[in-house]
């Protein structure tokens, strides 16, 4: 691993009582997450369907959700291996919520090896730094992802089944989710096979009792570690993989339908007033919810489409895009903006308008491939959740641990993967 910080820097605001926060705060977000799933059903919005009409990428995934639909296909078993990330808005001295992944939600298993690495360092050099160990919280992620597949594959009943993990065929974050499946097979002795999009339609088939076979092995469960970008279908093959999937009995990490819930449109529709409370009844549930939430428009709002094109650097102009690198910022924000007024309306029903979040800035020190570089760094907090029901069971319902990411202030990006932040881990003051 590559990517590495070597010191802590205390962080105010966080306080011991952030983990009580996001617990309550994950566990709305769950609840919301099934109902949204579940009454919601994504083909009742309509600005779901506008999105449909006007994003390809996202259109085939609604087309293939439709499909399920008219099917009466039941998902009994449903899983998900969530992320909600935060940023910590100076001004506000609010954590807002920068998105919601409901897919191949990423780090579970470095994130665990960079806080051991942390505490380890601070117990060696602690003393001079003047840091204590103990305040990096434990972080639980892969082993309660761990945990929450091994119940999914439970709830299955199959003991000769795999968890299949989808990985993309170039994939660079391969050793996390190697990790996440050492810990299935060591501690909970379920077997996992890697296979891309393209490899599951050549050797996959679903059976008529809806078993889906793939490479003659039974798979219990479907983990996503790829099919969220437009990138991992290059062809017809990898959309036929996604469709067999969808139409068998293995259980889905997402399905179809969790996946669309975290699109950054779904994200923007429940900020609307009074759409919280078609999916939560506890108005406690909904304040704290809601209290999380920056502002989110669409680009039908005139108001923000006009303060966006006056003030750019206040928001970020988001396209339906998962993956990192996607966003527009600044003098492009207005750019786009002119260019979707020109292309006509349609267009721009793909995008999202968000307030810009601006978190304290202060110097860090980073690590990525080996060079340290010290920098005014902000960084972005990740909740990891782990969502599982068999037919009205509620199973597994909990936060699981945390990623902690870091990024020079300058960069408005903040993937690692995708090359903008690294690593790092919480430390409580
Ligand atoms: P993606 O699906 O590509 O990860 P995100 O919504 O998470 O999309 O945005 C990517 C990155 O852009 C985030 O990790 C964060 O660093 C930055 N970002 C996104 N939204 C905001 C915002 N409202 N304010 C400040 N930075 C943001
Ligand atoms: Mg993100």
């Amino acid at each position: 691993m590559s990517l590495k910080r070597l010191m802590m820097r205390q962080r105010r605001g966080l306080g011991p009582s952030l983990a009580t926060f996001l617990r309550d705060c994950w566990r709305s977000w769950s609840m919301m997450l099934w109902f949204g799933a579940l009454s919601m059903g994504l083909s009742s919005g309509t600005r779901a369907s506008r999105t449909k009409e006007v994003d390809a990428f996202t259109s085939r995934l609604l087309d293939i959700h439709s499909k399920i639909l008219e099917t009466n296909k039941t998902e009994d078993i449903r899983l998900g291996l969530h992320r909600s990330d935060y940023m910590l808005d100076a001004e506000a001295n609010l954590l807002f919520q920068i998105e919601l992944n409901t897919i191949s939600s990423s780090f579970p298993g470095l994130s665990c090896l960079v806080s051991e690495l942390h505490r380890n360092l601070i117990n060696h050099y602690g003393k001079d730094l003047e840091l204590d160990s103990r305040r990096v919280p434990g972080n639980t992620a892969v082993s309660r992802y761990a945990e929450a597949l091994a119940k999914a594959w439970n709830e299955y009943n199959n003991s000769s089944a795999v968890v299949m993990v989808v990985v993309q065929t170039e994939e660079h974050n391969m050793y996390d989710q190697h990790w996440l499946c050492t810990l299935l097979r060591e501690i909970h002795g379920v077997a996992s096979v890697r296979k891309t999009l393209a490899e599951i339609d050549a050797e996959g088939q679903v059976l008529p009792d809806g078993n889906l076979l793939v490479g003659g092995q039974t798979v219990a469960v479907v983990y996503f570690r790829a099919g969220y970008s437009p990138n991992d279908y290059p062809s017809q093959s990898e959309w036929r993989a996604r469709l067999l999937m969808e139409q068998s009995n293995a259980i889905k990490c997402p399905s179809i339908s969790y996946h669309l819930v975290g699109t950054k449109k779904i994200q923007q529709e429940l900020a609307k007033p009074n759409v919280l409370e078609r999916f939560l009844e506890n108005e406690d549930d909904i304040a704290k919810l809601r209290k999380c939430f920056a502002g989110l428009w669409n680009l039908e709002n005139a108001d923000a489409v006009k303060s966006a094109m006056e003030r750019p650097e206040f928001f970020v102009l988001k396209p339906q895009r998962e993956g990192g690198g996607n966003n527009i910022y600044g003098d492009n924000i207005r750019e786009t903006l002119i260019r979707l007024q020109q292309d006509g309306s349609e267009q721009a029903a793909a995008y999202i308008l968000m307030q810009r979040i601006f978190p304290k800035a202060s110097l860090a020190y980073l690590v990525r491939k080996g060079i340290c570089r010290q920098d005014h760094a902000i960084s972005e907090l990740g909740i990891y959740g782990a969502y599982l029901r068999n037919k009205d069971k509620a199973i597994m319902n909990d936060q699981c641990g945390y990623l902690m990411r870091t990024k020079v202030s300058s960069s408005n990006e903040g993937g690692v993967a995708a090359g903008f932040a690294v690593l790092d881990s919480i430390y409580l003051t």
